[in-house]
């Protein structure tokens, strides 16, 4: 009996710029200036400037929340450690374990 080998699917034709510009989310932006057109630096598209600036800030207001969610995180880090050294503090000495 002979053995099958599976082979994994595969694209039977290269990606088209076309597909490339369908799948792409467009964020790596490059200015034209001579032209005044924005275009995508992956895949080439040329995109409207309000579609641009419109992302642009969306990923502005998504990394500015990212930010704040981290500051939080170190609020309540600094209000945990402070805790934990008054507590420290308060026991006595023969209290405290030798590291
Ligand atoms: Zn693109």
């Amino acid at each position: 009996m002979r053995k099958v080998i599976p082979f994994g699917r595969r694209a039977v034709a290269p990606n088209t710029p076309r597909d490339v510009e369908a799948n792409c989310a467009h964020r790596n932006l490059r200015l034209v200036e001579q032209s005044d057109i924005v275009m995508c630096a992956v895949c080439h598209a040329t995109l409207s400037p309000i579609w641009a600036l419109s992302m642009l800030s969306e990923q502005y207001a998504f990394a500015m929340a990212h930010i704040d969610r981290l500051k939080s995180r170190i609020e309540l880090a600094d209000a945990r450690i402070l805790e934990l050294s008054q507590e420290l503090d308060a026991m006595l000495p023969g209290e405290k374990k030798p590291e």
